[in-house]
């Protein structure tokens, strides 16, 4: 049994979540032409570092990312509802009415499954690349006081590392 470094609740449901951390030296921004600047960052990655996050936070995270998808999604399951309300208006219930509010119904419907499968799900997190960029993101936003105090303003996940590393 593990404390888990966002609740502080102790389960053994959960990960280590790495993370590295640095000092930013200094940032160049230089004229690369075509009407453009361009700001490098030069960072000095000092190590890595973990945190144990419980599955439960992981999760949540997870949801808080999809919440803009989700918004989306209500709103594009809005265009069939309205097809359906004009339909009905029309012609009465007809085939089409209800075809378009069937697809409305259905768009919500995989909306609500998908979300409560993350949420509902007794399973252990399934560890994919998102899953591990959310717990990594809660694993040093838990740190990042930490680490400034010892004088490391920048904390990354391997995500933004590798991103960092290529250009
Ligand atoms: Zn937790």
């Amino acid at each position: 049994m593990i404390q888990c470094a966002h609740c502080g609740r102790t389960t053994d449901k959960g990960a280590s979540y790495s993370f590295y951390y640095g000092k930013r030296l200094r940032k160049k921004t230089e004229w690369t032409g075509e009407d453009r600047f361009t700001t490098t960052h030069y960072l000095d990655i000092a190590g890595s570092d973990s945190a144990f996050i419980c599955d439960d936070c992981v999760k949540r995270q997870i949801l808080r990312q999809s919440l803009p998808g989700v918004v989306g999604w209500l709103l594009i399951a809005l265009i069939p509802l309205y097809l359906a309300g004009v339909s009905y208006n029309r012609e009465g219930v007809t085939v089409w009415s209800i075809a378009f509010f069937a697809l409305a119904i259905f768009i919500v419907l995989m909306l609500i499954r998908e979300q409560t499968g993350i949420r509902m799900s007794s399973q252990p997190v399934q560890y994919t690349p998102n899953v591990e960029e959310a717990g990594q993101q809660l694993a040093l936003n838990r740190r990042k006081v930490e680490f400034n105090q010892l004088g490391y303003d920048t904390l990354l996940t391997y995500r933004e590392y590798n991103h960092m590393k290529r250009k």
